[in-house]
């Protein structure tokens, strides 16, 4: 089956009690059990959950992988795999990621013990320069959040084989739909469910899907029992928004790729990231490597953060909100919101300026989402 109808069936089949078409939100905490030991399959649902279930069946379908787990945000998949380490281990990290991530990386799992490099985002080469004997895994995201750095998942797994060294992807940027991760050798894929997959910005959740079954029962074990999992309700709502991501997605990117032709071009912009623009530097390997290229887009305005506020004060369907991947266009400042976690110092070299500005194209008509930043360039 293609990505469409695996979007609409798998892991939805209609309810077998009932015929009921759409599956039903088992919105229940605990199953009768027949006797001690006897049960159908359900005990509790902190460790299983039959909507649940339906959801990672679908997420895994949609990444081409054995085994999906879904958690409670995206935050909870990353500390899934963290928590696969322990003292004395090894991370090395791409120097651009989501602000929680490195908070989570440098304020819990350092206290820990456990030590963490960042390789830089713009060159494979310097993750293999930073592998050490107890490097564990390498945390990459592509494209990066913000910059939109494409890094080639091939080259990376390639560096490690032979070692004991896991590789994740968080795939949020791209979704399933543009590009699957393990298909290149990656042991990992995660997932901010929050954002494209479920699709509509009315849950928090998170995934991860794996083809190792050993990866498998130890990230369950820790959904279990570090307890972060999804309620009932979220995940139906994802598996709802999940039936759509495909169309969503072409008018995400047919959105995205019409304002970055615009935006590359105007006068009040001093840098544009989009990886499907054809003069971006690693447009070639986007191309490869993914089958679309998304709806985010990063840009920087001409001038320093007096400019940026009076930039966002003139926008009228652009919401001012942290987020992405939503129906809806959204704009963030990182440096102040969702990388506001990395120190500034730190967050000036990785490129975060106060000028830098986010995009989450949504699916509105391209032409008023024009206007809208049109309006709002002209005013500066
Ligand atoms: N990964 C990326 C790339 C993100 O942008 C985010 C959140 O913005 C996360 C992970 C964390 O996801 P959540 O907010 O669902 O915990």
């Amino acid at each position: 089956m293609r990505f469409e109808t695996r979007a609409i069936h798998e892991g939805q089949k209609p309810d077998t009690l009932t015929g009921a078409v759409i599956n039903p939100v088992y919105q229940t905490s605990t199953y009768k059990q027949d006797a001690i030991g006897k049960n159908k399959g359900y005990e509790y649902s902190r460790t299983g959950n039959p909507t649940r279930l339906s959801l990672e069946t679908a997420i895994s379908s949609l990444e081409e992988g054995k085994y999906g787990i879904a958690f409670a945000s995206g935050v909870a998949a990353t500390t899934a795999i963290f928590s696969l380490f322990k003292q004395g281990d090894h991370i090395i990290a791409a120097d651009d990621i989501y602000g929680g991530t490195y908070r989570l990386l440098e304020k819990v799992f350092k206290k820990w013990g456990i030590s963490v490099t960042y390789a830089s985002a713009d060159n494979e080469d310097s993750f293999k320069s930073k592998i050490r004997k107890n490097t564990k895994l390498i945390w990459i995201e592509t494209p990066t959040n913000p910059l939109l750095k494409i890094l080639d998942i091939k080259k990376i797994v390639s560096m490690v084989q032979n070692r004991k060294i896991y590789i994740a992807v968080d795939n949020t940027f791209a979704s399933p739909y543009f590009q699957k991760p393990l298909k290149y050798g990656s042991d990992m894929v995660v997932h901010s469910t929050t954002k494209y997959i479920a699709g509509h910005s009315d849950i928090i959740g998170g995934a991860i899907v794996t083809n190792n079954a050993t990866l498998y029962e130890q990230l369950k074990f820790y959904q279990n029992t570090i307890g972060a999992v999804p309620g009932p309700w979220d995940c139906w709502l994802t598996l709802r928004g999940i039936k759509t991501l495909a169309i969503r997605m072409r008018e995400h990117e047919k959105n995205a790729l019409y304002l970055a032709s615009y935006l590359s071009t105007h006068s009040k912009i001093e840098k544009i990231y989009y990886p499907g623009l054809d003069n971006y530097e690693k447009y070639g390997l986007a191309k490869k490597q993914m089958s679309g290229f998304g709806g985010m887009i990063s840009f920087r305005l001409k001038g320093g953060y007096t400019l940026v506020e009076r930039f966002i004060s003139k926008l009228k369907l652009f919401i001012l909100a942290e987020s992405l991947g939503g129906v809806e266009s959204l704009i963030c400042h990182p440096a102040s919101m969702t990388h506001q976690s990395i120190p500034r110092e730190e967050r000036i070299n990785r490129g975060i300026n106060d000028n830098l500005l986010r995009l989450s194209v949504g699916i509105e008509n391209k032409l008023d989402l024009k206007s809208d930043l049109k309006d709002a360039l002209s005013s500066l």
